[in-house]
């Protein structure tokens, strides 16, 4: 059986895309001999990771200008914003999903999809090795390697415990599909184990306690649809313990949903309270154990242990293994996530852009830059800039960074309109850099990372792929700086996230909106505005109306309480 090196040596000899020992691809898959030349055969690009990110760049490529494969340990799409839907049977595991062949067949060319892992990129041979779990005939440990020119890291990011002792043996956490499912058996089980026979009502009331830790939109939406499944299903047909469920949310922040605006915010807490869901803001989780949770008051330093019947970790996220030895690799070693530029390339790399959850624009690059701008603005070091000059460079600063743009148009346009005014009110005829820096300090709060959703990943996807797609066309202009005040402007515009609105289901057929233009709309319209826009986003026709039929089915028969 050859080692992972010769495999490695295989794969070079070849030029091809692909070579796997004991799986080498069919004729048909094989690039012909034309394209394997070098220079004229399509350039391959290689996408790790069929989610939200991968594959909206893989929805909206020229497929017929590349010679395009895919890598992923799933081979299909899941819809996460419904994951806690799942959780719940409110909607089917399947119903979500759609699989990769599928969105990838209809195109003008070839996608070729493997699944299997990525466990480590070489960026230096342009290459990635990779672990097939479904393949038991691959030999050695059913690794092969993938060589590309262009690759796009799009692979998420994983739970993350922050290495809370006991977290991984004793919670359910709400990232995969699969994990949805385990859920929903887990609170079915929890019920069953409550009316067995021969418990105290102390031991029936420890098995109904739902602990949810983390406050953020995944943690409240669980607690909601929890809410709903025990209160208009569960109840029903286990009546003996009705009285003794409580569902208690852990949130180490003062509020839960603090990224949203206040008022979501504070509704949100109102109606846990009516609801009866005990919220605990402002405790940190100290351990887990199979039946207690500890817990720390941040106010008074005092320590609980709760007990519970099951407990959910929603707490954000950490970096995959994966992308953490390929920083190491790059240079990025000393930091959290993968940092790109504005136009989505890797930094300390050529030719691999990073997309979603795993990445990152590097914010301190960014304000560098900034600054280097308006000191090449001012060519003859007087501190200040004419008024004309300060309005080129603001120009420049939002179309190269959209985060400056967005907090100039939320929050502090006027601090720039007061720069350019004197103290009558006038037009000034100078800007002075330092009093500008004052106002660039408040941009460097405001410059802080993407949030890590959907919509970030989907956009990044979709802007990607118009890049590649207009790469033959740019391909007389070399990628890179064109005209940007010293060097010149880019290629292609830089990366420009535009924020549609967050949504935060509440339970009882209620939701809150926050919407452009500061718009917050909260209740029952909302969820009938949710309901909408969620189903229009589905990826395809099939999963919108299992979706749509899901929903129809819970509101006429309930949620089915099975544990399969
Ligand atoms: P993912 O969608 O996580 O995709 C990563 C892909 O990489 C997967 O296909 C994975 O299998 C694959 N992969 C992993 N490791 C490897 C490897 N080693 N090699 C190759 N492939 C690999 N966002 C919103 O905007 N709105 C919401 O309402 C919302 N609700 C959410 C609810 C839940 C329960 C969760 C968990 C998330 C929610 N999000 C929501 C966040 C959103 O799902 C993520 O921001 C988004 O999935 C990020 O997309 P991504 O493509 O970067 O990563």
């Amino acid at each position: 059986h050859p080692s992972s090196a010769k495999l490695l040596v295989l794969s070079s000899i070849s030029g091809g895309g692909l070579v796997a020992y004991a799986d080498l691809p069919s004729d048909k898959e094989k690039p012909s001999l034309a394209l394997e030349h070098e220079g004229t055969r399509k350039k391959r690009v290689l996408v790790l990771g069929t989610g939200w990110a991968g594959i909206s760049f893989l929805k909206d490529l020229d497929i017929s200008s590349y010679d395009v494969q895919v890598v992923s340990p799933r081979n299909y799409f899941a819809f996460t914003p419904l994951l806690p839907s799942v959780t719940c049977g409110t909607v089917e595991a399947r119903s979500i999903v759609e699989p990769v062949r599928n969105i990838v067949k209809k195109r003008n060319g070839e996608v070729k999809f493997w699944e299997a892992e990525c466990l480590k990129v070489d960026a230096v041979n342009k290459e990635v090795i990779c672990r097939s779990y479904v393949n038991e005939n691959l030999p050695g440990k059913n690794d092969f390697s993938l060589e590309y020119d262009y690759l796009v890291v799009a692979v998420g990011a994983q739970v993350n415990t922050f290495n809370t002792p006991g977290v991984s043996e004793n919670c359910y956490f709400l990232k995969e599909v699969e994990d949805a499912q385990s859920i929903r058996r887990a609170v079915i089980d929890c019920f069953e184990k409550a009316v067995l026979p021969e418990l105290t009502e102390e031991e029936r009331r420890i098995n109904l306690h739902f602990v949810i830790v983390g406050g953020g939109p995944t943690g409240v939406e669980f607690a909601a649809e929890l809410h709903d499944f025990v209160h208009e299903d569960l109840v029903k047909i286990y009546p003996s313990v009705k009285d003794l469920v409580a569902i208690s949310l852990i949130q180490s922040g003062d509020h839960i949903l603090n990224t949203y605006d206040e008022r979501i915010s504070s509704f949100a807490e109102q109606k846990f309270q009516r609801d009866g869901i005990e919220v605990l803001t402002g405790h940190r989780v100290l351990s887990v154990s199979d039946r207690l949770i500890d817990v720390k008051a941040k106010s008074t330093g005092e320590n609980v242990s709760i007990p519970h019947g099951m407990v959910v970790w929603s707490t954000g996220v950490g970096t995959r293994p994966v992308v953490k030895d390929f920083m190491e690799q790059i240079g990025q070693g000393n930091r959290k996530v993968l940092a790109t530029d504005e136009w989505l390339r890797v930094k300390g790399c050529d030719d691999v852009y990073g997309l979603g959850d795993c990445t990152t624009v590097d914010q301190k690059k960014i304000m560098e830059d900034i600054s280097a701008i308006f000191k090449a603005a001012d060519k003859d070091n007087s501190g200040t800039l004419t008024i004309e000059e300060f309005k080129d460079v603001i120009e420049d600063v939002t179309i190269r960074y959209p985060q400056v743009e967005l907090f100039l148009q939320n929050n502090h346009l006027s601090d720039i309109t007061d720069l350019l005014k004197g103290v009558d009110g006038n037009e000034r005829e100078e800007v002075d850099i330092e009093e500008f820096k004052l106002a660039l300090a408040n941009v460097d709060k405001q410059t802080k990372s993407l949030p890590a959703t959907a919509q970030v990943a989907a956009q990044q996807g979709a802007y990607l792929a118009r890049c590649f797609n207009m790469r033959e066309k740019c391909k007389a202009e070399p990628e890179g700086p064109r005209k940007f005040r010293s060097g010149g402007r880019h290629e292609f515009r830089p990366f420009r996230y535009r924020h549609l609105g967050q949504f935060a289901p509440l339970g009882g057929e209620q939701a809150a909106a926050e919407l452009p233009g500061d718009w917050v709309s909260v209740g029952h319209s909302t969820q009938w505005l949710w309901y909408s826009i969620y189903a229009s986003k589905q990826v395809s026709w099939r999963t919108r109306y299992l979706v749509v039929g899901d929903w129809t089915r819970r509101f006429v028969f309930g949620r089915d309480s099975s544990r399969i």
